[in-house]
């Protein structure tokens, strides 16, 4: 467990679960509100915030994330309550990476400088793809050029940390539009790159284009999604492009310039503490992790008043409960740790658990060194995938379980 003064570390998630439109291709707990409801929910998120908080004097705040949905369709003054919430109800780190999710379209400068003031200091801009007939078809709302713009606007309200959101595997997407992509987000130069494969997911229109895991893609009207093939090597040469441009892949789907690294999700998979605040909002403190009820309904009668601080269990919109046993611990130390390209460190492993790491896991790592997917470094004491390791994480992952 990372302490900072003594204390445990704490990041903080705030769901935003609104959107303009739905994508085609979203599961996500988001859906289109009025600016009634959207205040509804800022003012029970407000409550729920403060209420929180007596379970974690012990902790100091370290990351905050706004995530969604689309948290750029709050008002500033909206961000400022949220964040104002957070600073005075918890130890709060004067130099906590706060970030908020943005989607173009939804931005000005006049409202990027009004964040900037309520204490963001770190944007997240889902950009997906630079080609309007590939946003066209996920359903996004914007267009290239309006991202551009935004992306202006947001340096010009003095945001110098942004990561940049990318999706490749898109339907009728060739390696060289994924490249043209790459290639024009890298020469804005923003601090950090995440690059995910598109998943077709169950229960969204593009599940019902192209079936589950995308099964049937090819057989309709559709431009066809592309194949397993094509797909890693995307994966592969977003990898190789990326690095001659200065940004280092530090987990399977993220890359940044040295020293922008997320930390708030550098928390989640060293397994730092979190508290996820707003409907399905996933929390930990180890060993125990919850979801809070994902009805907005139930959620924004919950905390409709200031009574809920005093008449109501604080755990009544807790879902999911679940308190880890050892061997759940120790697979959740591994499998997330392993995400990231530095690995897991084995003497921190003996420290949280009392056991040689080698004792639990022997024969697994056994068998893929063997298989060329994991390495030992540093003497021994850190193991992590290789690079084949990492084309193959989930069956490589699979092995802890
Ligand atoms: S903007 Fe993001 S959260 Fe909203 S519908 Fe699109 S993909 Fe889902």
């Amino acid at each position: 467990m990372e302490k900072t003064d003594g204390k445990k570390q704490l990041g903080i998630y705030l769901h935003i679960p609104f959107c303009k439109r739905k994508c085609l291709y979203c599961d996500f707990l988001s859906a289109p509100a009025g600016e009634e409801t959207i205040e509804a929910y800022v003012e029970a998120l407000c409550r729920q915030i403060g209420k929180e908080a007596k379970g974690f004097v012990d902790h100091k705040v370290r990351t905050v994330f706004v995530g969604g949905g689309t948290p750029s369709l709050l008002t500033p003054g909206q961000m400022e309550r949220l964040l104002s919430a957070v600073r005075s109800g918890y130890d709060f780190d004067d130099g906590a990476e706060v970030t908020a999710e943005c989607n173009p379209g939804t931005l000005d400068g006049e409202k990027l400088a009004g964040y900037r003031r309520a204490g963001i200091n770190r944007l997240s801009i889902g950009l997906q793809s630079a080609h309007d007939g590939e946003l066209e078809s996920l359903g996004r709302i914007h267009d290239y050029r309006t991202f551009l713009r935004n992306y202006d606007q947001a340096r010009k309200a003095g945001f110098s940390n942004i990561n940049i959101d990318l999706m490749s595997a898109l339907p009728g997407q060739s390696l060289e539009s994924w490249m043209d992509t790459l290639e024009k987000t890298a020469a804005l130069g923003p601090e950090h790159i995440s690059a995910y494969s598109l998943i077709i997911e169950e229960g969204t229109p593009f599940s019902d284009r192209y079936g589950h895991n995308g099964r049937e893609s090819g057989t309709g009207k559709w431009p066809p999604l592309p194949d397993e093939e094509l797909d890693r090597k995307m994966y592969e040469e977003t990898e190789r492009f990326l690095r001659k441009k200065g940004y280092f892949r530090y987990e399977i789907s993220n890359y940044a310039r040295p020293g922008y690294e997320c930390r708030h999700n550098i928390g989640y998979w060293r397994r730092t503490d979190y508290l996820g605040m707003g409907i399905g909002a996933a929390s930990f403190a180890d060993p125990v992790r919850w979801k809070v009820d994902s009805d907005l309904a139930e959620y924004l009668s919950f905390f409709s008043d200031e009574s809920c601080e005093d008449e109501k269990n604080p755990g009544g919109i807790r879902r999911e409960v679940q308190s880890l046993d050892e061997r759940e611990r120790m697979e959740e130390f591994v499998i997330l740790g392993l995400r990231m390209t530095e690995g897991i460190s084995l003497p921190l492993f003996l420290q949280q658990f009392g056991i040689p790491f080698l004792e639990v896991f022997g024969p697994a790592v056994k068998k893929l060194e063997t298989e060329g997917l994991l390495a030992f470094s540093q003497e021994g004491s850190r193991l992590h995938l290789t690079a084949r390791g990492i084309d193959v994480s989930n069956y490589a992952l699979a092995e802890f379980l």
